[in-house]
């Protein structure tokens, strides 16, 4: 079936950004002796080990959200999901390819961290640290929603050594908030964002979504106004999805229709209102770091978890359903509760699907994840990966470039300004033939 255009701009159903290469849909169980065995190798040398923590409690489901959470857990759970989570991360820290590596980098996300009590946390971040210490990790990332945060559990976070808070603020409008399912409130936000500057952590970000349902001009144009009142460090800006398994998409089919039926802008509009609040927030002295995020002093404010993936580093998705990448084999957890829960008591990694990339893939990966960041560097890829992506990549380089979307120039490419705000439309040009078009989870 072709699509047209004018139909492309509509939101319809499904991902649309790209978060890895190859798609998932190509990982699979039968790859699992594939991870094993890399995770029985010793690392390639220079390559940095991250550790992803997936924590998957929220107080009510969003309505857009698709990842694995569970809103009706008991503290009994929690207490049965955190020891498998250490377990997982023993048995990881016995695995060949550690190789005697300290972290570089670690993520808590979710889910809902902050969900956990500062006496869960307390307890949870004390072993994890016995089996893997993060004293000399670049940044500890720990992802809040505001309505969650107290300022104890934030001292419980600053003393285990988080270096980064990042603050799911998404809109600031009341309605908006709660027509999406969003559980915190606006008084929340500035409450959270208090404590967590007066605790001095070292970096704050906070993420917005431009269309979500309900959204307009004027209300977008006070969100970004609020968000440069308040100053973080790092600002993220997503453009709204509505992916399958959805509270939205579950509440389109019951209405028998594969078009939202709601309020929900097209590309075109959430294109418009990231590329207002990126030209408010360089005017208000931020720099784009990459299509989604801006950074108040770009020397200083680095986000090393991103880098590092994007850059092929190893890393170990822990948690139910988690992701995951270990010496050029990507992982995927479990992704059901029963299935991780059971694994890890009967002491085995808890394993689902994976796919081991061929040095291409790795090339491919890394060129579609840096162009996020709106720049190739064709040196730095002619010193890792032995080619020159210039003619590796010239067709789809030739399309892009021929359509406004980046410039070859010299040793460098770049992303337009306009090209950069919707790259992830453009990235299949340098997918190989196989994995284009294909469904993306
Ligand atoms: S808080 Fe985040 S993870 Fe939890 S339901 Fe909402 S979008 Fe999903």
């Amino acid at each position: 079936m072709t699509v047209s255009a004018a139909e492309q701009e509509k939101t319809g159903l499904g991902n649309y950004f790209i978060a890895n290469y190859p798609p998932f849909s190509f990982w699979k169980n039968s790859y699992l002796p594939e991870a094993r065995a890399a995770l029985d190798t010793a690392p390639r040398a220079g390559t940095p080990l991250g550790l992803y923590l997936h924590i998957p409690f929220c107080r009510k489901r969003c309505k857009f959200c698709y990842f694995r959470v569970y809103t009706d857990k008991n503290a009994n759970d929690i207490s049965v999901y955190l020891d498998a989570i250490t377990k997982e991360v023993e048995l990881l820290s016995k695995t060949a390819c550690v190789g005697g590596r300290a972290l570089d980098y670690v993520y808590f996300g979710g889910g809902t961290p902050s969900y956990l009590s500062a006496a869960q946390l307390d307890g949870l971040m004390t072993r994890l640290r016995e089996i893997m210490p993060w004293d000399a990790a670049r940044e500890v990332t720990f992802e809040c929603e505001p309505g969650t945060l107290q300022k104890h559990k934030l001292e419980t976070l600053r003393k285990h050594g988080v270096t980064r808070i990042s603050l799911g603020v998404e809109n600031f409008k009341p309605e908006i908030l709660q027509y999406n399912g969003r559980a915190h409130l606006e008084d929340e936000i500035y409450r959270a964002f208090g404590w967590a500057r007066e605790l001095d952590f070292p970096q704050i970000n906070l993420d917005l979504i431009a269309g979500m349902v309900g959204e307009d001009w004027d209300n977008w144009k006070r969100c970004v106004a609020k968000t440069i009142e308040l100053g973080p460090d790092c600002v993220t800006v997503y453009q709204m999805e509505l992916p399958y398994n959805t509270v939205f998409s579950k509440e389109l089919k019951v209405l028998g229709n594969d078009e939202p039926a709601l309020a929900v802008a097209d590309w075109p509009t959430k294109r418009a209102w990231t590329k207002y609040a990126f030209d408010e927030f360089v005017r208000a002295g931020y720099d784009i770091s990459s299509a989604t995020t801006v950074v108040k002093d770009k020397a200083k404010t680095k986000f090393v978890y991103r880098e590092a993936l994007w850059r092929g580093a190893d890393m170990f998705g822990t948690g139910v359903a988690s992701f995951g990448h270990v010496n050029g084999v990507h992982v995927q957890n479990a992704d059901t509760w029963e299935a991780y829960i059971e694994k890890l008591n009967a002491g085995e990694l808890p394993l689902g699907r994976a796919f081991p990339t061929t040095a291409r893939d790795r090339l491919i990966r890394e060129v579609v994840l840096l162009l996020k960041t709106g720049h190739l560097d064709v040196a730095y890829f002619r010193a890792k990966h032995g080619v020159d992506i210039r003619t590796e990549f010239r067709d789809a380089l030739d399309k892009l470039a021929a359509e406004g979307w980046l410039s070859v120039t010299g040793e460098g490419i770049d992303c337009t300004p306009d090209g950069l705000i919707q790259i992830d439309r453009h990235l299949p040009a340098f997918f190989d033939p196989e994995y284009i078009s294909s469904r993306y989870t």
